[in-house]
């Protein structure tokens, strides 16, 4: 998930400076790139992402930076976020913010009062555009829904519900608190509230066949969100369903046929629902993309507040990796010293360039790049995946064909073959 920022003092972007790692130099073909990076992000527009690191209780499959805390000091996290906030817009208070992104861990269990502060401390911050996105994640129980209409309140318009399953045994196999009659009620009242609302759900459960796919995603989609997030469920280690699996005990999980089957359901029904893949993963009608992402797969920059929330700045020309101590205890103490933010690090132009074609390339638009921007043997790798069917290239624009998608990680590492910086770790 993502995260953004505050207000004040005008001379914070030299202390952006005397923060930084030197990139190490990197010979080779990738360093012909990033000629221009200020124009990445003012093509991917700015946004600003807000880590709220608390949830009831660990998802079995979890790999975000969420914890269970018996006490939470809703004043004492207001303050934090303000403080980070002003620091952030002293920096660039200068740009115009198109959206916020509350993220976790749950930030359905943020006081509005505490999210109602943080958008008037951002809207003193920044000039923000006319429709500003503001997006706040929220948990479907019943708790939490009773929130809903104070975050609208607050300024939130768009509200991304994690359903993840429509079917209550698996809810509770997944370690959800919620049931499917919970997750339909909140829904409709998002749908009241919220002029936008996305849900997310899980597939590729331990013993999901497609019928049941099938008929779960229909009733997803009949329930009219402009937006869908559908994922399939993946196994990260350090997480209880990791250790699980790693012991022989998470039994029924697809192999790699009936995956490609799930994904195969997945493209038909929602492409013929009018909610086509605008990215790997998410769908939405036309005009209900998700703003806040497209920034990150569009090499936008975006400020990241909040335990462990990364950021992407681009200041005098160089782009900057941000990101903020892990744990809350540790932020907070950071915040309190007065930088809620790890050293930040220059990104060398070959990694500049691997993370925006990993990025844009999940996109179905594909990387909008002038030609002779990429380096000659990335071209030439680009043009094999072409002839292969895999890829597609127009003047000024290339991408993944659908075929292509199913094999995302295979053609990026492909098209990133020698250049040794961040590599896809993760296949569809
Ligand atoms: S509610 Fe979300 S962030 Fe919290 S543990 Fe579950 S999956 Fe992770």
């Amino acid at each position: 998930m993502a995260t953004l920022g505050d207000i004040s003092q005008r001379d914070g972007a030299s202390d952006a400076r005397d923060n930084v790692t030197k990139p190490e130099g990197r010979p080779g073909p990738l360093n012909q790139i990033n000629r221009d990076p200020v124009e990445n992000w003012q093509r991917g527009g700015f946004g600003l992402y807000l880590h709220w690191p608390f949830c009831l209780s660990k998802c079995p499959y979890c790999d975000f930076n969420s914890h269970v805390a018996a006490r939470i000091d809703q004043r004492e996290w207001q303050d934090a976020y303000l403080a980070e906030i002003a620091r952030a817009a002293g920096e660039t208070g200068e740009r115009v913010l198109a959206s916020v992104y509350f993220g976790g861990g749950t930030p359905s269990l943020m006081d509005p009062e505490l999210v109602a502060a943080i958008l008037d401390a951002v809207r003193a911050g920044w000039r923000v555009v006319n429709d500003l996105e503001v997006t706040l994640e929220a948990n479907p129980t019943s708790v939490e829904a009773g929130r809903f209409r104070g975050y609208a309140a607050a300024g939130v318009n768009r509200l991304s519900l994690g359903v993840q399953a429509l079917d209550d045994r698996d809810l509770a196999a997944l370690g959800r608190l919620h049931t499917a009659g919970e997750a339909r009620a909140a829904f409709d009242l998002a749908r009241a509230t919220f002029s936008r609302v996305s849900f997310d759900l899980i597939y590729a459960r331990q013993g999901q066949t497609p019928e049941a796919w099938r008929a779960e995603l229909g009733e997803a989609l009949t329930m009219a969100a402009d937006h869908l997030s559908l994922y399939q469920l993946t196994i990260e280690p350090g997480t209880a369903f990791g250790t699980r699996h790693a012991a022989g005990r998470l039994p029924g999980l697809p192999d790699e046929d009936r995956a490609v089957a799930l994904w195969d359901i997945t493209q038909e029904m929602t492409g013929a629902a009018g909610m086509v893949a605008y990215e790997v993963s998410n769908h939405a009608v036309e005009g209900a993309e998700g703003r806040h992402n497209l920034v990150y797969w569009r090499g936008g920059d975006y400020l990241g507040i909040g335990p462990g929330a990364h950021g992407r700045l681009t200041l005098d020309g160089i782009r900057l990796a941000t990101e903020a101590p892990r744990a809350p205890t540790a932020w907070l103490q950071a915040v309190r010293q007065g930088r809620g933010e790890l050293p930040r690090e220059a990104l060398a132009a070959g990694d500049v360039l691997a993370e925006r074609l990993m990025m844009g390339l999940r996109l179905a638009e594909g990387v909008t790049m002038a030609p002779g921007d990429l380096p000659p043997a990335v071209a030439a790798r680009i043009d094999m995946l072409v002839s292969d069917g895999l890829m597609w290239r127009e003047t000024g624009r290339f991408g993944v064909t659908a075929t292509g998608r199913r094999l995302l990680d295979a053609v990026l590492r492909e098209i990133l073959a020698d250049q040794g910086g961040s590599q896809p770790d993760s296949d569809i």
